[in-house]
C-alpha cells in the first residue's frame, strides 16, 4: 500500500527503532529522563528560544499555548481553516474558553492590513484579542511556507495590539527547509513555538513546544493538569533525537516528491493541482473536471493500493513522507490516471 492520506502514516525506522532501544530513562515527569532533557534542550537550541518541553502530540502543545497566553473570553486571531479550528475537538474555546476570530485565507497566509482588520479594538464590551496564530507550513493552505517580511509585518501588529504571537510548527522544519531557513529566523517572530515528531519527522508519538522560561514553566502546569506527564519518555525523545540527526535534510526529498506528484496530475484532463506552486509536502488536487467525485477516486485508488485523502465533494489531498518514494509517487499517479478515465 503506497499510503499518501497523512505524513503521520510514517513508521519508525530500523534505525530509529534501534535508538529507541538504546534509549537511557528515567521520570520525566521528575525532569530525570536525561534522553528528554537532551532533546528538550535540542529543539529550544534550534528554535532559539529558552526552554522546550515534551508533549504527547501537537494538539497538546497547541491547547497548552491556548491556556497559558490567553484568559477565558480572549480572542484568538487566525485563519478560518487553520488545524486548530477545525481539527483539535475545539479544544481551544471547551478548556481555554477563547473565542476565534477568523480571517479567511484559502492558502492559510494573512497580511499585516488584514490582520489589523480583523484585531478588535479595546473596548469594555469586546472580547480582548490576546493571541495571533499562525501556521507554517499551512496544512489547509497546502503545505505553503510564510515569508519572513510577512511575519515581521504581523508581529508589528501583534506588538501594537498587545497580542502574543503563536506558531503551530507541525510542520515547521519543511518550511525552513523549503525556505532554506534556519528554524531559529522564523521563530524569533513568535512567544511560543513547537514542531511535530510524528510528521514528517518520522516519529511515532510527540511534539515538542517551546518559549521563554516563564512560559514553559507555566506550560508545565498545564501538561500536569491535562494528563500530559509521562514517566519513561526517553523512548519518545531517542526517537525525536534520532530524527533531528536523520529526517530533516532529507524532508527535500518529500518535496521534490511532491512536485514530481503534481507534475503528473497536472498532465491529466479534468485534473487541477490548486495553488500556484507546490512549496513542500502536500499536494490538494481538484477533480471536479472529471467524471467523478473525490470519494470514488478515492475508492478506486485503493483498489490499485493507493491511498490519498478525500477533502470536499472535488478535493483529494497528497502528502508525501519518507515512506514514499519518487517511483512511488509515479504508481500513484498512473493509479490516479487510470481512476480518473474509468468510466463512471
Ligand atoms: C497534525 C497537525 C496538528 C496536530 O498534531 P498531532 O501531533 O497530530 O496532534 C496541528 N497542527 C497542524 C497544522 C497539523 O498538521
Amino acid at each position: 500500500m503506497i499510503d499518501l492520506v497523512s505524513d503521520t502514516a510514517t513508521k519508525p525506522t530500523a534505525g530509529m527503532r534501534e535508538a529507541i532501544a538504546q534509549a537511557d530513562v528515567g521520570d520525566e515527569q521528575r525532569h530525570e529522563d536525561p534522553t528528554v532533557t537532551l532533546l528538550c534542550e535540542r529543539v529550544a537550541d534550534m528554535l532559539g528560544a529558552e526552554a522546550a518541553l515534551l508533549l504527547p502530540s501537537g494538539i497538546m502543545s497547541n491547547l497548552v499555548s491556548v491556556v497559558v497566553h490567553c484568559r477565558p473570553g480572549d480572542e484568538v486571531v487566525t485563519a478560518a481553516n487553520a488545524h486548530v479550528v477545525g481539527s483539535e475537538g475545539a479544544g481551544a474555546a471547551a478548556i481555554g474558553g477563547v473565542q476565534m476570530a477568523l480571517i479567511d485565507a484559502p492558502d492559510g497566509r494573512f497580511d499585516a492590513p488584514t490582520l489589523k482588520a480583523h484585531v478588535r479594538a479595546n473596548r469594555a464590551r469586546a472580547p480582548r484579542p490576546s493571541l495571533i496564530w499562525v501556521e507554517n507550513t499551512s496544512n489547509a493552505g497546502g503545505g505553503t511556507c510564510w515569508k519572513l517580511n510577512s511575519l515581521a509585518a504581523i508581529s508589528d501588529v501583534a506588538k501594537a495590539h498587545d497580542c502574543r504571537m503563536h506558531l503551530d510548527g507541525a510542520r515547521l522544519l519543511n518550511a525552513a527547509i523549503a525556505t532554506n531557513t534556519p528554524p531559529a529566523d522564523i521563530c524569533r517572530f513568535f512567544d511560543s513555538a513547537w514542531i511535530d515528531l510524528s510528521k514528517g519527522l518520522g516519529c511515532p508519538i510527540g511534539s515538542v513546544l517551546a518559549g521563554s522560561r516563564a512560559f514553559i514553566d507555566e506550560a508545565w502546569v498545564w501538561k500536569h493538569r491535562l494528563g500530559g506527564a509521562m514517566r519513561q519518555a526517553g523512548i519518545i525523545a531517542a526517537a525525536g533525537l534520532y530524527a533531528l540527526d536523520h529526517h530533516v535534510d532529507r524532508l527535500a526529498e518529500d518535496h521534490a516528491n511532491a512536485q514530481r506528484l503534481a507534475q503528473q496530475l497536472r498532465d491529466i484532463s479534468g485534473v487541477k493541482v490548486v495553488g500556484d506552486a507546490v512549496e513542500t509536502n502536500i499536494v490538494f488536487v481538484d477533480v471536479s473536471g472529471t467524471a467523478h467525485s473525490a470519494a470514488e477516486i478515492a475508492s478506486a485508488l485503493e483498489a490499485y493500493g493507493m491511498r490519498m485523502g478525500v477533502s470536499g465533494s472535488s478535493k483529494l489531498r497528497a502528502v508525501t513522507h519518507l515512506g514514499v518514494s519518487a517511483s512511488d509517487v509515479d504508481a500513484a499517479a498512473q493509479a490516479f490516471r487510470r481512476a480518473v478515465t474509468s468510466p463512471s
